[in-house]
């Protein structure tokens, strides 16, 4: 029986062509810089992103606390809504690693507010109370299946610009997002200052993330990877993957979206389930189910069919479309659901 394994896209094992890049890819010492590859998916990570140059980092959440170490002073505070990645999911490294405080907002990250996060900068540097904002960040897609509308991040990015503050965007799935508005992942990142995206998601890789910004920007970061043990010797097998899911999986990506809305609205037409379909932006289905329905004997069901996937949170479910998921596998997952709800 397959194993349809929804749980997450980091779940996505690396492809052939990626495990013969691994194997055959040319290695040198990256802290040295001479690690071609290396350099290579720096380089085309940079061009991707629309921005002047890129680091190669372990993970997503290294590459963001990355950039919060480097934009940010000890004591800054940075805007953020509560239910971002930064915020919410990443262990309070913030105060841990760059030192900083989060200034968070409630409601939608999906959906920021250029006029409650300026509510939130601080305005009179001299006041000795004050902490000073540091950096705003933003996330899209968004960790609640959404992809921020471009004139959205205009405002704040405009906002952000009026006060002279950075902007450090989480685009853990920033292709997701450009194939969602239809255009090139560079049209999102121009209304930040510095983004982060993931290798290692929807894209297959099996490690990694960059993170790109103005060159000034990524060489202090250069230096701030190593004070985190972030610099890494024979990056080239790790990179090699990179670089094919930079240019063979960020293509791809509709077919995922297209699987989760299918999921979505099967599931919808589901009683007991609520589901709104047009909220799939992305690879990811979000779904409550009714109080009166055994969660023990769903979860039962799901694992007898081969079907891998995360009990509710806060009574809510989320099964996540990626590469090795198929349209049949979608359509077993909504029948096990239509038996078993
Ligand atoms: C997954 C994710 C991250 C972190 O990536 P890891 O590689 O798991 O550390 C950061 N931000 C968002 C929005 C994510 O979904």
């Amino acid at each position: 029986m397959k194993i349809i394994d929804m749980r997450s896209d980091t779940v996505t094992k690396p492809t052939d062509a990626m495990r013969t890049a691994m194997a055959s890819a040319q290695v040198g010492d990256d802290v040295y810089g001479d690690d071609c590859v290396t350099n290579e998916l720096e380089r085309l990570a940079a061009e991707m992103a629309g921005k002047e140059a890129a680091i190669f980092v372990p993970s997503g959440t290294f590459g963001n606390q990355l950039a919060l170490f480097t934009h940010c002073r000890r004591g800054d505070e940075v805007i953020i809504y509560g239910d971002c990645h930064i915020a919410h999911d990443e262990a309070g490294a913030p105060a841990i690693i760059a030192g900083v405080q989060l200034q968070t907002l409630e409601g939608r990250g999906s959906l920021p507010n250029a006029v409650s996060i300026e509510s939130r900068i601080r305005k009179d540097p001299s006041d000795f109370h004050y902490p000073p904002t540091g950096l705003i960040c933003m996330e899209t897609a968004h960790s609640d299946g959404r992809v921020i509308p471009l004139d959205s991040m205009a405002a704040v990015h405009k906002t952000a610009k009026r006060y002279g503050l950075p902007i450090h965007l989480d685009g853990a799935r920033l292709f997701n997002a450009a194939d969602y508005l239809g255009v090139k992942a560079a049209e999102i990142t121009k209304y930040a200052d510095s983004v982060m995206f993931c290798l290692s998601k929807g894209l297959c890789a099996p490690i990694g993330s960059m993170l790109a910004g103005t060159k000034d920007f990524v060489d202090l970061a250069r230096r701030r990877r190593k004070i985190m043990g972030g610099g890494m010797r024979q990056t080239g097998i790790l990179a090699a993957a990179g670089l094919i899911a930079l240019r063979d999986m960020t293509g791809r990506l509709r077919e995922d979206r297209d699987n989760a809305v299918l999921l979505a609205n099967k599931l919808s037409k589901i009683s007991g389930i609520a589901c709104e379909p047009s909220d799939v932006h992305a690879n990811l289905v979000f779904f409550a189910l009714d109080g009166n329905i055994s969660v023990d004997a769903l979860m039962n069901a799901l694992n007898e069919n081969g079907i891998l996937a995360n009990p509710p949170e806060d009574g809510l479910m989320r099964l996540a479309t990626h590469y090795w998921i198929s349209e049949e596998d979608v359509q077993k997952v909504a029948d096990v659901f239509a038996k078993h709800v």
